[in-house]
């Protein structure tokens, strides 16, 4: 059991980045707390920087066929309800084999990785075994998980991997900060079968700007695959979880935000609090983070699961070269460096212009920021630079840079 990585988190980021060791030849087991992957509407966006990475582990291809393809993303405002700029990711196709994002729920793509994962001898998956103690030494990590009888397990391995989400266990226990905020308001998402495409030329990707009641609209394949749209909304600080959470307030923000959405069934609800976080090292001698242990973000640019698996592959490279004797224990603090800088410079601060985009308070700034959107995406010289980064391909590119 000893030579082997161990992985906390069966999320995007610990499957993914499992399966990239198993294809090296490196033996992998994953410690998983809960007993099966949540369906809960987390991540949906997979932009194409991604879909790039993951075809060096063969499940791009699965993971575009399972998902919508999504050319274009629009913005709109509110009151006015004029989309003031919309952005055709085709303008990539000389920079990726991907110029696209695909819309595919979360759950989905951990369950092609698995499967994938399953495929290998040497890789176990143990569920409801959720980790609560680890030490390491010069020769490996030794992790305890918990199971829900009370029993405890010990095992060895000769790296761990964190991917274990923004409480993550293995950042505590290495004692490493998580410097950053957590926005005032909460995050509400509301799952409709109502067709917005249909009803007002809406993209696959949209967002609604406004200084209170701004939105979010974005197309999923949904359980049948037939298509649902998933739509979000800011909590106000005096309104309360049962307020937000009733039919009669989802309504009013159908009617108040998305007037065109009638007669709108409501399928799904979820309320999140939202973080902007990095921590402040992603290495702790052989343990290291990947994914939201290591950051996390707001929702707006569909970024956290991108740059997290993006973290993943990178750090599985340097794993499976120190594995083979190709490099030693530098490749790691090169890990470091070449995602952290880069997950404030892009991730932070792109997801928190996005959200100040949206949500304005100064109506002169709002209006000078609109217009400098539809100034971008009329200007073919602006408008390709700009997906270059919404896309993560510049972030991608520019860690893979860093020596
Ligand atoms: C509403 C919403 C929309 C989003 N949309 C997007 C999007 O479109 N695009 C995008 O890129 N990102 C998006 N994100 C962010 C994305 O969901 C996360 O970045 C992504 O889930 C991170 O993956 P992960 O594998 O690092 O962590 P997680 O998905 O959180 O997985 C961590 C896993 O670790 C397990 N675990 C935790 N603690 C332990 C322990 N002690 N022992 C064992 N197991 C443990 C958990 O059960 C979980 O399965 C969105 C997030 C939200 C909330």
């Amino acid at each position: 059991m000893k030579d082997r990585v161990l992985i906390v988190g069966a999320g995007p980021v610990g499957s993914i980045t499992a399966l990239a060791l198993l294809q090296a030849g490196i033996p992998v087991t994953i410690f998983e707390a809960l007993a099966e992957t949540p369906t809960a509407h987390r991540a949906a966006t997979t932009h194409s920087s991604t879909l790039d990475a993951l075809e060096s582990v063969g499940i791009a291809d699965e993971v575009v066929k399972q998902g919508l393809v999504a050319r274009y993303f629009q913005y709109r405002h509110r009151e006015t309800n004029e989309i003031f700029a919309e952005f055709d990711f085709d303008r990539l196709k000389d920079e990726t084999h991907h110029p696209y994002a695909v819309q595919l729920e979360q759950h989905k793509t951990v369950g092609i990785a698995l499967d994938r994962n399953a495929a290998f001898a040497d890789f176990g998956l143990h569920r409801g075994h959720r980790a609560v103690e680890m030490s390491q030494d010069d020769s490996g990590v030794v992790l305890v998980t918990e199971t829900p009888d009370g029993t405890r397990h010990d095992w060895r391995g000769r790296y761990l991997i964190g991917c274990d989400g923004g409480r993550s266990f293995a950042r505590k226990a290495s004692g490493i900060d998580f410097p950053g905020f957590t926005w005032e308001e909460k995050f509400m998402i509301v799952a409709t079968l109502f067709d917005f495409e249909a009803a007002d030329h809406f993209r696959y990707r949209n967002y609604i700007a406004d200084a209170q009641r701004w939105s979010s609209v974005f197309k999923i394949p949904g359980p049948d695959s037939k298509g649902m749209w998933r739509t979000l909304f800011p909590i106000m600080a005096d309104e309360t979880e049962q307020d937000v959470t009733s039919d009669q307030w989802i309504h009013d923000r159908f009617a108040e935000i998305l007037p065109y959405a009638k007669d709108t069934k409501i399928v799904h609800r979820n309320l999140y609090n939202v973080h902007q976080r990095v921590a402040a090292s992603f290495r702790a001698g052989r343990v290291f983070l990947a994914g939201d242990a290591a950051h996390v973000n707001n929702p707006l640019g569909g970024m956290g699961m991108n740059s997290g698996i993006q973290d993943g592959l990178t750090l599985a490279a340097k794993i499976v070269k120190v594995w083979r004797g190709e490099g030693d224990d530098a490749l790691f603090d090169l890990y470091d460096r070449q995602r952290r800088p880069l997950a404030e410079k892009y991730v932070q601060a792109q997801s928190i212009q996005n959200k100040q985009t949206l949500q304005n308070t100064d109506k002169a700034a709002a209006m000078k920021r609109f217009d400098e959107l539809r100034q971008i995406a009329e200007d073919p010289k602006r408008h390709k630079p700009f997906l270059m980064n919404a896309s993560l391909i510049n972030m991608a590119r520019e860690s893979a840079a860093i020596g």
